[in-house]
């Protein structure tokens, strides 16, 4: 009967296998349209991200069937705000955020995902050539940007509270504990080409350049998590370049700046946005410039503030000014972290 039913439907082929592109591929198996992966790289594989899953609901993981994946992730509640090693401010998220490395997830989730019929076709690249049925989640674009991200999972590095961000002159580090009692140690600097450290020598040499040096020589000192060091650099935040006549879903479509810990939830977001306009797609009930827009338009309404927020306390967090700020008014208690977090969810 499924095999039947899944005859009648149309397919769809996702070009990119992380987090926007198997979920959604989940969410459409569950409802009986056929899928096809296109990955660039292969499973499992570390990457770069603070591994920090923040402003998901049960609801939305439940709907796109990838809640079992997250289920033993570790539960964060506690934050501490730190500026130069000292703690300047400390708060508390109100629905545990959840800690769970990619190297994991995103290997359960391709397990999950073939287990449902679709297909995955790993060390894939596929071209941005507008077609009917393809959606694009190939995530980050190339192009001249002025970051660098950098992560590695340690061992040996104590913690105040579950989720620590440290701030710097050039960019700004988290840390968080995932799977295995491994600790993600994740940072955002701007490009700075006279750090000429080379490897995993330069998330200590990129902290210490922004005035983290407690942090950088602790860090050194710990047990690294074998080949879990990885690097990006060149992109943008924000709204990335449009890509005519594409369906973009995830970092393709737009990129969080990543203190927010909202990137994977918004790609889980994005995904669950698709899901009925897709299966109306493939039943062959809307058309799929249709489709496509209606997409677009829902993605747009649900991000289109938190985007916006995001980006200024970016700005401002990386603005001596505009920490300067942030430190008389967490120091007067009048920082406004819960009121802020909302904005960005
Ligand atoms: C420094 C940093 C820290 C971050 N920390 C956090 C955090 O703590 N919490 C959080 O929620 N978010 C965080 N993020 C953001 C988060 O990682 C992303 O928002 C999320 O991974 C987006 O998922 P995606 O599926 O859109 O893209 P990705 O997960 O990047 O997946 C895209 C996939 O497409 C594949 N691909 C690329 N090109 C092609 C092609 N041509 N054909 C086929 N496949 C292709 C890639 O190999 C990749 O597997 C962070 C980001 C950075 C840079």
């Amino acid at each position: 009967m499924r095999d039947r039913l899944e005859d009648l439907n149309q397919k769809i082929t996702i070009a990119g296998g992380g987090l926007a592109g198997l979920s959604l591929a989940s969410a459409l198996r569950l409802r009986d349209v056929p899928v096809t992966v296109l990955e660039a790289g292969t499973y499992p594989r570390h990457r770069v991200c603070g591994e920090f899953i923040s402003g998901v609901t049960g609801q939305t993981l439940q709907r796109l069937g990838i809640a079992s994946a997250v289920s033993d992730a570790r539960r964060h509640t506690s934050l501490g705000w730190y500026e130069g090693g000292r703690r300047i401010h400390e708060d508390h998220f109100k629905t545990p955020a959840l800690g769970i490395s990619r190297f994991l997830l995103d290997a359960r989730l391709r397990d999950h995902v073939e287990h449902l019929g679709a297909e995955i076709q790993t060390k894939t690249r596929a071209r941005p050539i507008p077609a009917e049925g393809l959606v694009w989640t190939a995530g980050r674009r190339p192009c001249k940007g002025t970051w660098v991200g950098l992560k590695a999972h340690v061992r040996g590095l104590s913690q105040n509270e579950d989720l620590e961000m440290h701030a710097g002159a050039h960019g700004y580090a988290g840390l968080a504990a995932v799977e295995d009692g491994w600790t993600n140690v994740c940072g955002l600097f701007r490009l700075d080409p006279s750090v000429t450290a080379k490897g995993a020598d330069l998330l200590p040499a990129y902290l210490a350049r922004g005035g983290n040096h407690q942090l950088a020589a602790a860090l050194q000192a710990c047990e690294w998590r074998r080949d879990s060091f990885s690097a990006v650099a060149g992109f943008k935040l924000g709204r990335q370049p449009t890509l005519p006549g594409l369906l973009c879903l995830g970092d393709a479509e737009s990129i969080i700046p990543p203190f927010t810990g909202n990137g994977m939830s918004m790609a889980f977001q994005a995904a669950e946005c698709a899901i009925d306009p897709l299966v109306s797609w493939a039943k062959g009930e809307k058309a799929w410039q249709d489709a496509v827009n209606t997409i677009t338009k829902a993605i747009r309404r649900k991000f289109q503030r938190r985007l916006l927020v995001a980006d200024g306390l970016h700005s401002v967090l990386l603005n001596p000014g505009g920490r300067s700020l942030l430190q008389s008014m967490a120091s007067a208690r009048l920082l406004p972290f819960q009121p802020m977090l909302t904005l960005i969810r």
